[in-house]
């Protein structure tokens, strides 16, 4: 059976960036398991599974358009400490919710300097190009019950 929309996908997989850095993998762990079609994945990655099956590996690189958008300048600010009330010790690497006008956004701080914090709201994926080593596990058409949750059981 082919990989098309409304399938669940069973598949192992190896990310690595740029650089050849192994950034996620399901090695060691079971196979990844989604919907088809649902955008459970990105896009990219799900537009170069379809027509695969079962045993077929393969490796594909996407472009930032297609995995985790672009990086945006302008989500990347600077503040004053005093705007993180009731956090004893500010660090590089910390996760905050931003309350924006579009609602809560996950940033995380990339600098301290003096009282000025610099956070970073892009997805740490950003601007990244992806390749993924793919190898399909399973393939099966999905249930009735896992297409109206757009999501694999
Ligand atoms: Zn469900």
């Amino acid at each position: 059976m082919q990989i098309k929309d409304n399938c669940v996908v069973a598949m192992h997989y190896t990310l690595t960036n740029d650089q050849g850095e192994v950034l996620d993998s399901s090695e060691g762990r079971e196979a990844l398991k989604f919907l088809q079609g649902a955008h459970n994945i990105i896009i990219g990655l799900e537009k170069a599974l379809d027509g695969k099956k079962i045993g077929d590996s393969f490796e594909v690189t996407v472009e930032p358009e297609e995995a985790y958008g672009v990086r945006h300048e302008e989500m990347i600010q600077k503040v004053p400490k005093s705007a993180f009330q009731g956090v004893d010790k500010l660090e590089v690497g910390m996760s905050f919710q931003a309350e924006t006008e579009q609602g809560p956004v996950p940033v995380k701080i990339t600098e301290v300097v003096d009282d000025v914090v610099t956070v970073d709201g892009n997805h740490e994926l950003a601007g990244e190009r992806l390749t993924f080593k793919v190898n399909i596990e399973d393939v099966r058409e999905a249930t009735q019950e896992e297409m109206e949750h757009k999501h694999a059981h």
